[in-house]
């Protein structure tokens, strides 16, 4: 599933050629992926004339903003791809469910075998409306998270978002400390911390050298500062090689490029294989319906 950084790939990539253009037509093949609709044509309407003010990104969801300050939100869900096309006539991928088309002729498609994935366009609420934002949010003391939940309702829900809210160690060490449930558990709770599935957390607590199942209220001051750090380390990381693309779920940018922040994992997929740092061989546990994947000798 694509997690932060495939999700800020797709983003990076995007904010290069799509501001300033102007949507012609949105065709929708099918109409599951626009659920949070009446109908397609309710979605096809709300999109259709508008132009692209900027693309943003909050946890998984890819945020376009629209030039009547309305947002065009996408979940990639577990196999969605966004794929550019110079036109019409580019031969079109199976799964293809959304096509949107710019007045110079290009085209942005939407292809999801799976179909787990969503697209929705938020009505931007009024200004001085009461908008729930999520009380671990409420503790950034900056960045565009909170303007972002404040536009778009539908998101508010979701938990600090690693780059685009602000927060210290210290308020991290305010949030760990009020969850007794395992540490994999907190970090890949959207509504606690925003962006980070299962590849992510496994690599950040491989880093932090901390065990998957630690309650996350029993780590030391010490502990959490590594957390904290390996967390941003390894998502940066991440973003810099284009993302991980895996095998069963292929993940692969605008332009249908691979990232290969694969070839970098410490842990992830790597059941049996020798630890890069102790030569233990790498272990795996099936966690809430998920893989886990841990070195016992160098995670405590
Ligand atoms: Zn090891």
């Amino acid at each position: 599933m694509p997690e932060l950084p495939e999700v800020e790939t797709v983003r990076v990539s995007l904010a290069r050629d799509m501001i300033g253009r102007k949507i012609k037509a949105v065709t929708v093949t099918n109409g599951r992926v626009v659920r949070r609709h009446k109908s397609a044509k309710d979605f096809r309407a709300l999109l259709e004339g508008h132009s692209i003010k900027a693309v943003q990104r909050l946890g998984k969801y890819l945020i376009i903003e629209l030039d009547n300050s309305n947002h065009l939100v996408i979940h990639l869900g577990m196999s969605g791809q966004l794929l550019r096309a110079k036109g019409a006539k580019d031969p079109k991928p199976k799964h293809t469910h959304v096509v949107i088309s710019f007045t110079q002729g290009e085209e942005l498609r939407y292809v999801d075998p799976r179909t787990f994935g969503e697209l929705f366009v938020s009505q931007r609420p009024p200004e001085d409306a009461e908008v729930e934002i999520s009380k671990f949010a409420r503790l950034s003391i900056g960045g565009e998270g909170l303007g972002l939940r404040h536009q778009i309702p539908e998101l508010a829900h979701l938990g600090i978002d690693p780059f685009e809210d602000q927060i210290g160690w210290d308020r991290f060490a305010a949030i760990l400390r009020s969850r007794s449930t395992a540490l994999k558990i907190v970090l890949t709770d959207q509504d606690i911390i925003a962006g980070i599935g299962n590849i992510y957390a496994d690599e950040s607590l491989f880093a932090a050298a901390l065990m998957y199942d630690r309650p996350a209220e029993s780590l030391s001051t010490i502990e959490i500062r590594r957390l904290h750090r390996a967390i941003s380390e390894i998502l940066t990381e991440a973003i810099k090689h284009g993302g991980s693309t895996l095998a069963d779920e292929q993940f692969v940018n605008p332009d249908g490029k691979p990232g290969n922040y694969q070839e970098y994992h410490q842990v992830y997929n790597r059941e049996g294989l020798p630890c890069y740092q102790c030569r233990q061989p790498i272990k795996r546990v099936t966690l809430r319906g998920r893989s886990t994947f841990f070195c016992d000798k160098c995670q405590g």
